[in-house]
């Protein structure tokens, strides 16, 4: 009887496939393994055994697996479900999740890019025969391509000979280059086995009088090492306070003896513990209404203002778990920006606090995804979007800190999932307890509250009952009339600034937009230079001065004259974050400023070293773009002033409205979360728009009435549910004609489903590629199951057809 395994493969491609295996190795395999197998005319790839079976497949030829990865599964059975959710509804295929979820080096395949690893020495008595060949090849070639290595070693199984080089660290992928994988080591310290004895280290120091820091360096030393404690070298510096060279000459002299030990990254916090804070009234209040819709099996939503003490609560719960030896998720939207979260977590969990994160390199990420697999211990995992994908073992709770933030789903490429509603998922799979937390919810999950879908806990003041900020409106309109900027800085704004920083205070500015000025614009005839790839104008960038392109990356200088009249009375046109740290200067040049958005946080270190200026007061202003708004919680800032709040509310998106109350609350919660009350002013030229009032007076309530209002009227979720298809090409006319085909076809669909489209979105060209939007809106009595299946087959017939064979279309489930 012969033995096949289906297998998935990381691709676009809708089913499994099938490969024959010897009965021993069907014995041997299981669910979740990774194999290499053959596809296509000469591609190799790694995938993930689905299962084993006896039928052969009666529609292609099968073929033999190259060869066995795993001795046990990489992926769990009930990860392969989830990642099956996922692809059925986000309609993608399991090997788009599986290419999403795994570590790239647990992925190798013919396309994947090795290179050698220039931080590691090769020893080349380690090396096999073919393993040097490879060594040899890349010293002349820089890179090789899986494909390439099987050229030169003339064979096809040459994923292990590669894979045991990654292990040595001889050789890296090339996505890595800039985060290659250095073991962490630290250096310990040991008094000589000789001073050991009492008398032996009494003469020891008696003999130093003579060289008092060497002997303060001994003493310390001993006191530290008492009951046998490992010393790092540096911690002995510091503690003696003496300088290394004291130590290096107490190493050469042989009194002291320095190792140095690799340390394991996930586990190397060894910070000192912290005892959990008692809770306040309202907080032991609030959490114990959370577990009691726990214990009734419900999804909760913590709604709690702004420094109200939510993460103190979800610190009591994860303890709980932790205790209970299961599992824990804390998803974040921005993982970058919440050093400080990671930081207080480690206080109180140590080394049970894992980080999972695409800003990680792939080494680190790898012993994440071990560790979580291997579930030695209990963790609270802490990460962004893609952990969810991780091999969770005994997952009991999940929290979604500021669950409203858009950035939990990913837009390009598949899976477009939003993390969000997938965790909701995962945590009833599991049956996982499920918190989401904010100060501000998205309108979907407080109306699952108001439908009795979720639970909702609220916690209505700040701990310590300090006063939420008070906010003010400044009205640009008169201000300009009456002569009162400077600037985009009203007298208001700047007098406020002036008192904050006599109080010795900090001041955060808004502007939703980084860059100097967005465009450029020439005064004579009114062009402003655009991208050429893009439909879109070009930002101004003071600093490289540069003109760039937000969406494709272009850039080029700025020109002395028009493109287009060879005028020079060029102008600038708006203004970004740039332009604020400008006129900043210009007005308290005596004072500090720092800058935070996408153009000033591009090393994954910036944003924290940013962060850390802030907390140590060795700057006076912060000016930023939302990255301001996520959760940072600074102790000293009194002042929060947003300098132009228009942009926002005349967004063209049916979310626009309820986004601007969420980014300018969150920000206003940055200002004085310390004793004093602190204040917001927000300029703007409509000062009266009801959501700016909603923001000012922290009407949340009225804000989801009038905003679920308008959602109801025109159609859009929570009441109905949208899907929208993408079709890029370069040429116009076949980009419209296959959103029009589309468009015809699904028009097929059963009464009542809307079909919307095909339409140009308002930046119609990206990177030389047209694009057109079809929307399909269904509401609460259509089953989407039976519309997703529909777009699916629609989708395979349009692939079909020759003329658009180039036009890429993907589909966006819940596109907002
Ligand atoms: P949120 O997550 O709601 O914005 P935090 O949990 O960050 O609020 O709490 C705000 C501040 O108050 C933090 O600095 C936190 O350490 C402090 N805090 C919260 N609860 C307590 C408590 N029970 N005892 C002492 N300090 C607390
Ligand atoms: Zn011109
Ligand atoms: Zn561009």
């Amino acid at each position: 009887m012969s033995h096949y395994i289906d297998v998935i493969i990381p691709l676009p491609l809708e089913r499994l496939f099938a490969y024959r295996v010897t009965a021993a190795e069907a014995d041997f395999l299981q669910p979740g393994m990774r194999v290499a197998v053959p596809f296509g005319k000469s591609k190799i790839y790694t995938g993930i055994v689905h299962h084993i079976h006896q039928s052969p497949p009666l529609s292609y030829e099968v073929k033999d697996i190259e060869l066995i990865i795993d001795e046990s599964p990489t992926v769990t059975r009930e990860q392969l479900k989830f990642w099956k959710w996922i692809a059925s509804y986000y309609v993608c295929s399991v090997g788009q999740v599986m290419r999403a979820a795994l570590p790239k080096s647990l992925l190798l395949e013919s396309e994947t890019v090795v290179i050698k690893n220039t931080d590691t020495e090769i020893d080349e008595s380690l090396l096999d025969d073919k393993q040097f060949l490879i060594m040899e090849a890349l010293e002349h070639r820089q890179i090789l391509k899986v494909d390439e290595v099987m050229d030169i070693l003339e064979r096809k199984t040459v994923l292990p000979i590669l894979h045991k080089l990654l292990e040595l660290e001889y050789i890296i992928l090339q996505e890595e280059v800039y985060s290659t994988y250095k073991p962490k080591t630290v250096k310990y310290i040991f008094l000589a086995p000789q001073f050991k004895e009492e008398t032996a280290l009494k003469n020891l120091l008696e003999a130093m009088t003579r060289a008092p820091k060497q002997r303060d360096a001994v003493m310390t030393l001993f006191m530290l090492q008492a009951g046998n404690k490992l010393v790092a070298s540096k911690q002995l510096q510091d503690r003696a306070e003496v300088s290394r060279a004291v130590i290096k000459t107490l190493i050469e002299k042989e009194i002291l003896i320095e190792e140095e030990h690799a340390v394991d990254r996930v586990l190397e916090e060894k910070a000192s513990g912290r005892d959990l804070f008692e809770l306040q009234t309202a907080q032991q209040r609030a959490l114990d209404e959370v577990k009691e819709h726990f214990s009734k099996g419900k999804t909760t939503l913590l709604l709690g203002v702004t420094s109200s003490g939510k993460t103190e609560i979800y610190v009591r719960l994860i303890q709980e778990q932790l205790d209970l030896g299961n599992q824990i998720l804390y998803l974040l939207p921005e993982i970058a920006l919440t050093t400080q979260l990671i930081a207080r977590l480690k206080k109180y969990f140590k080394h049970q606090v894992l980080v999972y994160h695409s800003k990680y390199n792939l080494n680190e990420r790898l012993e994440v995804w071990n560790h979580v697999i291997q579930a030695k211990e209990p963790f609270v995992i802490i990460g962004a979007r893609s952990a969810l994908l991780l091999p969770f073992q005994n997952l009991k709770l999940i929290i979604i800190d500021e669950e409203h933030e858009t950035s939990f789903k990913q837009f390009d490429p598949d899976p477009r999932y939003h993390a969000r509603d997938a965790a909701v998922v995962l945590g009833h799979m599991k049956e996982a307890q499920i918190l989401l937390g904010s100060a501000t919810p998205s309108l979907e999950s407080y109306y699952n509250t108001t439908i009795g879908k979720y639970g909702l806990v609220e916690l209505k003041e700040r701990y310590g009952k300090v006063l939420l900020p008070e906010v003010q409106m400044v009205d640009l309109k008169d201000k300009h009339k009456r002569k009162k900027m400077k600037g985009h800085f009203s007298d208001t704004l700047i007098e406020h600034m002036q008192v904050a920083f006599k109080n010795g205070n900090q001041v955060i500015l808004f502007q939703n937009r980084r860059g100097y000025a967005p465009i450029l614009e020439c005064n004579t005839c009114g062009n402003a230079p655009q991208c050429p790839n893009c439909d879109v104008s070009l930002t101004f960038h003071q600093y490289k001065k540069q003109l760039r392109c937000h969406y494709c990356g272009y850039n080029t200088f700025i020109p002395e004259e028009c493109p287009a009249c060879t005028s020079t009375a060029l102008d600038t046109k708006g203004f970004g974050t740039q332009q604020i740290e400008e006129e900043f200067k210009e007005l308290f040049p005596d004072k500090k400023i720092a800058r935070m958005d996408l153009d000033s946080t591009r090393g994954k270190k910036s944003i924290e070293r940013i962060i850390e200026k802030v907390d140590t007061g060795a700057i006076d202003c912060l000016v930023g773009t939302q990255m301001l708004t996520k959760g940072l919680d600074f102790r000293n800032v009194s002042l929060v002033g947003v300098l132009s709040a228009d942009n926002m509310l005349n967004f063209p998106d049916f979310r626009a409205h309820e986004r601007c109350f969420h980014l300018l609350t969150q920000v206003s919660g940055r200002a004085g979360r310390t004793a004093e009350r602190g204040k917001v002013l927000i300029q703007s030229y409509n000062p009266e728009h009801q959501i700016l009032q909603q923001v000012s007076t922290y009407d949340y309530g009225t804000m989801f009435k009038e905003q679920l209002q308008e959602r109801y009227h025109f159609k859009y979720p929570p009441f109905q549910r949208l899907i929208r298809l993408t079709f890029k090409q370069r040429d116009y006319n076949t980009t419209l004609q296959a959103g029009q085909w589309f468009v015809n076809a699904l028009n097929q669909i059963e009464h009542g489903v809307e079909v919307l489209g095909p339409e140009f979105p308002l930046v119609a060209r990206v990177r030389n590629l047209y694009q057109v939007h079809v929307i399909v809106k269904m509401g609460k009595q259509h089953h989407p199951k039976t519309i997703k299946d529909y777009i699916r087959k629609v989708k395979r017939s349009f692939e079909s057809i020759k003329q658009f064979r180039s036009v890429r279309c993907n589909v966006d489930v819940d596109c907002y």
